[in-house]
Parts: structure tokens; C-alpha cells; sequence
């Protein structure tokens, strides 16, 4: 039976994970571990999806704009609209397989750390 991790977790509660490092801490509260646990959490290229989203919606503004001004015809802004509909759901799509990776992969290097794949 492995000892439970001395560390308080952030509400002042005893951290309840087995200790399993060589400082009777968890493998989550193991200082050796942080900067792996800080680079899991910034893992996941939510900064590219961000800026695509983000020039996604400066082109649909610009879109509206123009139609506004009578610089775009309508029906091709209704097609452009569309166009940018679809680029919409594929960078949902493509984050939600990004995330459903990185979960397994992470579900994974937990069960390694604590011995139980
Ligand atoms: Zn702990």
C-alpha cells in the first residue's frame, strides 16, 4: 500500500493520491514534475485555433461591411457567408480531435505514472 502524498492541495485539503516519488509526495505534486505538468497543460495549439478563429471573424466583418457599403454583391457575400460557415465547423472539428488526442494521451501518462496501464 503506498503512503499518501504529505502535499495540501490548493483549498487546504490533504492532497489523497499515493505517494510515489521519492519525497512522499504524488507524482502531481512532485516538483520534478512541474515543468512536464506545464507543458501537458499549454500542449494543444489553442493558440493557432484562436487566431483562426480571430481572422475568421475580422473576414466575415469585412464581408459585412462591404455588403453595407453596396461594394459586395449579396448573393455573393450569402456564398462567401457559407464558405465561411463550413471553415467554421471544420476548426471545430479539428479542435475537438485535437482535445480527444491530447486527453488520451494524457489519460495515458497518468496510468504510466501510477502504474496502472
Ligand atoms: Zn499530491
Amino acid at each position: 500500500m503506498a503512503a499518501q502524498c504529505t502535499a495540501t492541495k490548493r483549498n487546504k485539503e490533504r492532497c489523497t493520491l499515493p505517494a510515489n516519488g521519492p519525497h512522499g509526495l504524488c507524482w502531481a505534486h512532485d516538483p520534478a514534475n512541474a515543468e512536464k505538468r506545464r507543458r501537458v497543460a499549454s500542449r494543444g495549439g489553442r493558440g493557432k485555433a484562436n487566431r483562426e478563429v480571430a481572422a475568421l471573424k475580422d473576414e466575415l466583418k469585412s464581408v459585412i461591411t462591404d455588403v453595407r457599403a453596396g461594394d459586395l454583391d449579396r448573393n455573393d457575400a450569402a456564398v462567401m457567408i457559407q464558405g465561411y460557415r463550413a471553415l467554421k465547423d471544420l476548426i471545430a472539428l479539428e479542435r475537438q480531435v485535437k482535445e480527444t488526442d491530447e486527453l488520451a494521451a494524457e489519460i495515458e501518462e497518468l496510468k504510466r505514472e501510477y502504474g496502472v496501464a
